[in-house]
């Protein structure tokens, strides 16, 4: 496996959250107080938790994000600080940084929410700014924890460079806008976030929950009515199915699953955002192998993200995953 860093920097632009976790044996019914066998608190957010991912595996990465002038806001500050990311935040001074309260049950299952707090103010003109001072801008991944406008400034900083530009669609946003979809390169939904694209895009009612369970060729049917390029849909316990418009990224085949890797799942949360920023970061490892390369690697990362409690603090380094797994492009 390359030890040298690969060249070029991910830029991710997303929301700073702190999680509150809560271990349950089972989530609690309407109306019921359950103890907690367990709690804990640490630095999250979809788009700082993709940003650790990614960092870890040894990849130049830069954060954008907005926290409040408190406590929570400093926790982040500390964390980006000690993890040695470089991290640009706006600081919003009458808003409070973002807070989550998740459940995690005994099959480490979670139910989640979250206050999104300063990155609703996220600022696109900061965005933009703070994009275009970073240098060597490969690839800039975005989720939908902000406004949609700062997404599209991030991906007008990555067209001004020819940045490769990246969607991981969460949550789904009520004034999406399918246009947005056009522009992306590599879109990563989980099952629930692919269906409510279908539903929000094409008016397509689909059951989340059976996505899984159709075969290759119809998921990739489903796909295809979406203007995307490239898709990795994350099924969970179940691995990841990719499906490519036209451009197959280096694979031979348009379309094919990839089976998870064995893990002891204790809390799953932010395992998407360990994939996703997991992939850009293989990407760059992993630049001129197949796309199928980069993927397996996501899948590897965002499996073990799973083995540990908590969001950004669980996501495992490379060395993490080559000691585990050996040498991806051996797979
Ligand atoms: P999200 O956190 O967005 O809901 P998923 O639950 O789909 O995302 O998980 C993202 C990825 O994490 C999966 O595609 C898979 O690679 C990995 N993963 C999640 N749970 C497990 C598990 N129990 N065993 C192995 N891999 C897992």
């Amino acid at each position: 496996m390359p030890e040298s860093r690969a060249s070029g920097r991910v830029v991710v632009v997303g929301s700073y959250v702190q999680d509150h976790a809560w271990f349950c044996d089972t989530f609690p019914q309407r109306g019921e107080t359950r103890i907690a066998a367990g709690f804990n608190t640490g630095p999250g957010g979809k788009g700082f938790n993709q940003a650790v991912a990614c960092h870890r595996q040894r990849i130049d990465t830069t954060f954008i994000g907005a926290i409040g002038n408190d406590m929570l806001g400093g926790c982040a500050r500390q964390f980006a600080q000690d993890e040695n990311l470089d991290a640009h935040w706006q600081i919003v001074r009458d808003v409070p940084t973002a807070a989550s309260s998740i459940v995690v049950d005994a099959r480490g299952e979670n139910r989640i929410v979250v206050s999104l707090g300063a990155n609703e103010r996220l600022d696109p003109l900061f965005v933009r700014r703070q994009c275009d001072s970073v240098r060597s801008m490969r690839i800039v991944l975005c989720q939908l924890e902000n406004s949609l406008d700062t997404v599209t400034a991030a991906f007008d900083a990555a067209d001004a460079c020819g940045a490769l530009r990246m969607l991981n669609p969460a949550p789904m946003h009520p004034a999406f806008d399918a246009a947005i979809l056009d522009r992306i390169n590599i879109v990563t939904p989980n099952e629930t976030e692919f269906a409510l694209l279908l539903q929000h895009c094409e008016h397509a009612d689909i059951d989340a929950d059976e996505l899984a369970a159709l075969d290759d060729a119809t998921l990739h049917a489903l796909v295809c009515r979406l203007p995307l390029r490239t898709t990795v849909i994350t099924l969970g316990a179940r691995g990841c199915f990719v499906s490519h418009a036209q451009d197959r990224r280096g694979d031979a085949q348009a379309y094919y699953r990839i089976a998870p890797e064995k893990v002891r799942a204790i809390d799953s949360t932010g395992a998407g955002d360990a994939f996703s920023g997991a992939l850009a970061a293989a990407l760059l490892r992993f630049d001129g192998e197949p796309f199928a390369t980069a993927v397996r690697h996501a899948n590897r990362v965002a499996a073990l993200s799973t083995e540990a409690i908590g969001t950004a603090p669980a996501m495992p380094t490379f060395a993490h995953v080559a000691t585990r797994f050996g040498d991806v492009q051996k797979a």
